[in-house]
């Protein structure tokens, strides 16, 4: 066990480092990247990660080893590489034996099925083992309202089958952009930005006035008046405000939480919009509608405050996912070619303070009893610094309003620190047809890549506790 012990400090303290994408380390390869300020010892008592036989008690050989054969796959770059083309392929991706061999790999690694039956299968099977499932029904962006209407009944599928879960298992979460087309959210965004630099701009289809950006929110997106809104767009923004409100409504009346994810800038202010529609609508008494705030964005923090002064002030409970966020890439190459700053921090390190910071900001709001929260990431160190915090404000570990979330498929052993440590935990299931969640299998692949990837930390954590099995099964020790 002291090997084991040795082998895991070594993996968390580089783990920071290990979770960089690549194309940030090339970005701050010049920079040295200040080290994470170590936990103090109280944090890390809280999460448990060196005795993995407790870590991992309950999960089965076959299964620890299916994961690590997976993880360490998804390590090998040229393999990767050749297994996205093929996936980028529509000759391969759309063959029957493609379909075949992406269902028998990835596809089984990170999705839940094909069908919410199958999702809700693994809701029950994590709900035995003490976690939750987050219920992901996996489309992609709606081009036009015939796609918005097709994936609104999917979701409302997603909430019923929730609904007969075990109470508390279940969440579900959705995509604006599967109901409302990418085009207009990017007009409403853009009528957004121009109302909050020039607030006399009357914009008629608005029904709340809920604040969305702050004062430090970059506005650069915008760089000159919208068009506004022609009747037939007021219309279908009007059909995508009761396709929300009636999954919010769905929600509420079924009781199960749902988490609305956050996208990139140029479509977020819209998203906003419409998720808190769907949170004054119903959050008087719980926090049922969760939206995602993106700790990345230089003004992540001065939203979230000036949100929860606002749900205050309507007096309805705050919901919040908070992430670290997704498009770096993206945000960074659209300022790039704007010629303008990137919203996102200049630093990872900046990233991980915001996040550590807005996490403190909203367990505060848990501890005063006005606000659900799920802390969705897969870095320990915000796992602990959390964890920690909950604790010194009294926050009774089971407490319902303080959930910590991981994709299925990635950071088991934080998954599982956090719920031996009696928190409450959540996988999100992405489920669908094999073809329809390919970009999401190419996104996951992409996250996992290369030996220094989101995944060294659970490889580590895998390959002692399977040491530690071996030993004590035909050695008879540990
Ligand atoms: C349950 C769940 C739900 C999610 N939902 C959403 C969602 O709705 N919307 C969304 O956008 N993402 C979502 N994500 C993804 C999330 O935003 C992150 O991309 C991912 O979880 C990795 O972040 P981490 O917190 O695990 O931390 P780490 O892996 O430690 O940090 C990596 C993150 O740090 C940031 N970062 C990296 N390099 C730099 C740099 N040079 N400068 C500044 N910042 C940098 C990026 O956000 C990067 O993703 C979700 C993740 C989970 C686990």
């Amino acid at each position: 066990m002291a090997i084991a012990s040795r082998a895991t400090k070594r993996a968390l303290s580089t783990f920071a480092a290990a979770k960089l994408p690549e194309e940030a380390i090339a970005a701050t390869a010049a920079v040295p990247v200040p080290l994470a300020p170590a936990p103090a010892s109280s944090e890390r008592a809280l999460l448990q990660f060196e005795d993995t036989g407790r870590l991992f008690a309950g999960e089965p050989t076959p299964a620890l080893l299916r994961t690590l054969a997976a993880l360490q796959a998804l390590s090998v770059g040229p393999l990767v590489d050749a297994a996205t083309a093929a996936l980028r392929s529509p000759a391969v991706a759309g063959s029957a034996l493609g379909r075949a061999a992406a269902r028998a790999t990835a596809y089984r690694h990170f999705c839940a099925g094909e069908t919410a039956g199958e999702a809700a299968a693994a809701v029950r099977r994590l709900w035995r083992g003490g976690m939750g499932g987050i219920l992901d029904y996996g489309i992609e962006d709606a081009e036009d309202g015939g796609a918005c209407d097709r994936n609104a009944a999917g979701f409302a599928s997603a909430v019923d089958v929730a609904a007969k879960l075990p109470p508390g298992s279940a969440s579900v979460c959705i995509k604006i952009t599967a109901l409302c087309p990418i085009a207009l959210l990017e007009k409403a965004s853009d009528l957004l930005r121009w109302q909050k630099r020039h607030p006399s701009l009357n914009l008629p289809w608005k029904t709340h006035d809920f604040p969305i950006l702050s004062d430090s929110s970059p506005l650069h997106l915008t760089a000159s008046e919208p068009p506004a809104l022609s009747a037939e767009e007021e219309r279908e923004l009007e059909l995508a405000h009761e396709r929300v409100l009636a999954v919010c409504a769905r929600c509420a009346e079924r009781g199960v939480p749902l988490l609305v994810d956050a996208e990139y800038a140029a479509v977020q202010p819209a998203i906003d919009y419409l998720t808190l529609a769907g949170a004054l609508a119903c959050n008087a008494e719980r926090s049922i509608v969760h939206g995602t705030v993106q700790a990345y964005l230089r003004d992540a923090r001065e939203r979230l405050e000036t949100m929860a002064r606002g749900v205050e002030r309507a007096r309805v409970r705050l919901g919040v996912k908070l992430v670290r966020g997704a498009y770096l890439a993206r945000e960074a190459r659209v300022a790039a070619a704007l010629g303008v700053p990137s919203p996102v921090h200049g630093s990872i390190r900046e990233t991980h303070d915001c996040y550590n910071g807005c996490a403190a900001f909203l367990l505060d709001r848990v501890r005063r009893g006005s606000a659900s929260v799920v802390l969705a990431t897969h870095n320990v160190e915000s796992g602990q610094l959390a964890a920690a915090r909950a604790e010194e404000l009294g926050i009774p570990r089971g407490d319902r309003n303080l959930q910590f979330a991981q994709l299925m498929g990635m950071a088991d052993g934080l998954s599982l620190g956090l719920r031996n440590a009696g928190f409450q935990v959540s996988k999100y299931l992405p489920y669908g047809p094999v073809e329809q969640i390919v970009p999401y299998l190419i996104r996951r692949a992409e996250e996992n890549r290369g030996l220094l990837s989101a995944s060294s930390f659970d490889r580590q954590l895998l390959r002692e506790e399977l040491v530690r099995r071996f030993k004590a099964a035909v050695l008879g020790r540990e």
